[in-house]
């Protein structure tokens, strides 16, 4: 029986154990045993599926990996430690001394950190462009360019990338394209149908979404995860069996959660595009989003960020946060709590204006990730903070 989205996230499990367990157990368990010699050989020689140490697989993370395979329409998976683990793995798994990276310029913060501090140091360089120009990305291309990396929605600007144009592309000029699609989840958006080798996700943020535990997972073509995997297995930043069967279970709820952040971010949008106090607001699925027609292509519903402008900049973005009565001030997001950032007095501050404006961070920008409270005690709190800004 071919199942649907929801079906799958739900009713894809592990075989059941002796007990008949209606729910997957933990296996908290750091190795497997073999039969004899021969069993063992079998094992090492990769001649047959199956668990030997819980850094190389566990069952609870392979029921993850599949879940997501299945909901990414991916081939296969490897699960990491953090979405920072699954975004460097992959970086270093494909990537040689010589090699050249082209992404866009608002990545999220540590990936770019990657980007400038640390695939430097193995002579690998990347060029950026800019997201509201994804025209110059062919003039970047070498011939030695190797990955096309982006982030869509972007982080924290809102901004979209037409994913169908990006497959076309890396195609065309053989790049392996990679797209980060923890903002959107593949609830909401699919991007290896576009043409996209590999996606990553932070399953930190909406895949647990109750703000619980860390995880990545990258997913894609079966020979890009091989080479990912090998990595992984011998490098070690592998997902720890129990934040795996946390994540399973939340996959299990992401649909419905995902619909009611969504319901709750538009409702909220709506709502903030009208304040006096506001420049502007963006999320796409405002029709005023400067990429409204690429978010009706390729999104199922906006997503449960918002980015918005206060007037008055950074004294202004500061008084307002901390006006902030309910919704919690934190760096995470995606979480069932409300929570607002403003990046140009804290995640950005070190960053000069100038840097801050290239990824899109005006001085009183604003990012909602909008939670499951009931969406009228989110909007009296942010409406009672931008009385007082
Ligand atoms: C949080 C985040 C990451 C990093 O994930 P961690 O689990 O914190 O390591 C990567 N990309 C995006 C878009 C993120 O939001």
């Amino acid at each position: 029986m071919s199942k649907r989205f929801e079906t799958k996230a739900i009713r894809h499990q592990l075989e059941r154990s002796q007990y008949l367990e209606h729910s997957t157990p933990l296996y908290l368990t750091s190795s497997f045993v073999f039969e004899d010699d021969e069993d063992m050989r079998v094992a090492f020689a990769e001649e047959k599926e199956r668990n030997i140490y819980s850094r190389f697989s566990n069952p609870n993370t392979q029921e993850f990996i599949e879940k997501v395979c299945a909901m990414e329409e991916a081939e296969d998976g490897v699960a990491f430690a953090t979405g920072m683990g699954a975004i460097f793995s992959t970086f270093a798994a494909l990537l040689n001394s010589g090699d050249h990276v082209i992404s866009a310029r608002s990545v999220f913060g540590s990936t770019h950190a990657l980007f400038t501090k640390f695939l430097p140091k193995w002579q690998i360089e990347t060029s950026y462009f800019d997201v509201s120009k994804p025209q110059e990305i062919e003039k970047l291309i070498r011939p030695n360019s190797k990955l096309l990396y982006a982030e869509t929605p972007t982080n924290p600007g809102v901004d979209l990338l037409d994913l169908a144009d990006l497959g076309q592309l890396a195609k065309k000029h053989g790049l392996i394209l990679i797209i980060d699609n923890c903002f959107a989840t593949p609830y909401i958006q699919k991007p290896i149908p576009y043409g996209a080798d590999l996606v990553i996700h932070s399953a930190t943020k909406l895949m647990d979404g109750q703000g619980r535990v860390l995880g990545g997972i990258t997913v894609g073509r079966k020979d890009l995860i091989r080479e990912i995997y090998v990595f992984s297995r011998n490098t070690g930043a592998s997902l720890s069996p129990f934040n795996a069967w946390v994540l399973s279970k939340s996959l299990e709820t992401l649909a419905v959660r995902v619909d009611r952040h969504c319901e709750n971010a538009l409702t909220l949008a709506t709502a903030l595009e009208k304040h006096p106090k506001i420049n502007w607001v963006k999320y796409p699925f405002l029709p005023s989003h400067p990429q409204y027609a690429i978010a009706q292509k390729q999104m199922r519903q906006g997503g449960n960020i918002i980015s918005f402008e206060i007037k008055g900049g950074i004294a202004a973005g500061k008084s307002f946060l901390n006006a902030i009565e309910m919704c919690s001030l934190s760096a995470n997001l995606g979480d069932t709590r409300t929570i607002v950032t403003h990046p140009a007095s804290t995640t950005h501050s070190k960053l000069s204006v100038q840097d801050r404006l290239d990824v899109g961070i005006t001085d009183g920008l604003i990012r909602l990730s909008v939670g499951l409270e009931h969406v009228e005690d989110i909007q009296t709190d942010l409406l009672n903070a931008l009385a007082k800004a």
